[in-house]
């Protein structure tokens, strides 16, 4: 079985993108490749950071890997948090002070059209490809539901009636932005991996 890196340490992702591969690659975290250190993501853009993260892997270990980056990027807000989005209340990844903010600056706004957009990067036999996901929404008015991290209490997607949060993990999956850009990404695997 092929080994891939995700180079991630975000037990969540982790688990979403391991229940989508069903077992046909062996998928291992940072933690399981010994790698504890913080990868840097300073880019200005989603493309950029999830270069950044997947080349700091690959030029650690010469390995394949992928890494992606997410942004929740708000109509009325010009696209912010978008890359932003871990530390947008300026706390080190505090969902509930980011929510706050989001919820803060939306007060009163009638337009609550946000997307989340993922880019995956993956170098694959030193090569590099990029993969997208979007899923288009609404900002609630309040926090509902208690699963999933980040926004996803705050989220709801187009065409349903709860936000991310009081979702079963397959049903996100199906339709989130990662689950979107993780089947290109599986898709572009099966094909080119023997
Ligand atoms: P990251 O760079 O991919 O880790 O994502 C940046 C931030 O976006 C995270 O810290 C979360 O706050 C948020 N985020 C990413 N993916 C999701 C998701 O699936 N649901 C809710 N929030 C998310």
């Amino acid at each position: 079985m092929d080994t891939i890196v995700f180079a991630t340490n975000n037990a969540h992702k982790l688990h979403e993108v391991k229940k989508m591969l069903c077992g046909n690659f062996n998928l291992l975290s940072l933690s399981e490749i010994d790698i504890f250190e913080d990868i840097p993501e300073d880019k200005p853009t989603l493309e950029g950071n999830a270069e950044q993260k997947a080349d700091f892997i690959h030029n650690k270990l010469n390995i394949n890997v992928f890494a992606d980056d997410t942004g929740l990027e708000i109509d009325a807000l010009n696209g912010e948090p978008g890359v932003y989005s871990a530390r947008y209340s300026g706390k080190e990844k505090d969902s509930q002070a980011n929510m706050n903010k989001v919820l803060d600056k939306l007060k009163g706004v009638e337009n609550r059209k946000a997307q989340f957009r993922t880019i995956i990067c993956l170098i694959l036999n030193n090569k590099k490809f990029f993969f997208e996901g979007i899923v288009k929404g609404l900002i609630l008015n309040s926090a509902q539901g208690k699963d999933g991290f980040g926004y996803d209490p705050i989220f709801q997607p187009k065409g349903y009636d709860c936000s991310f949060a009081e979702m079963p993990l397959e049903n996100k999956n199906k339709i989130s932005h990662r689950g979107l850009a993780v089947v290109k990404l599986i898709n572009f695997l099966n094909t080119n991996i023997e």
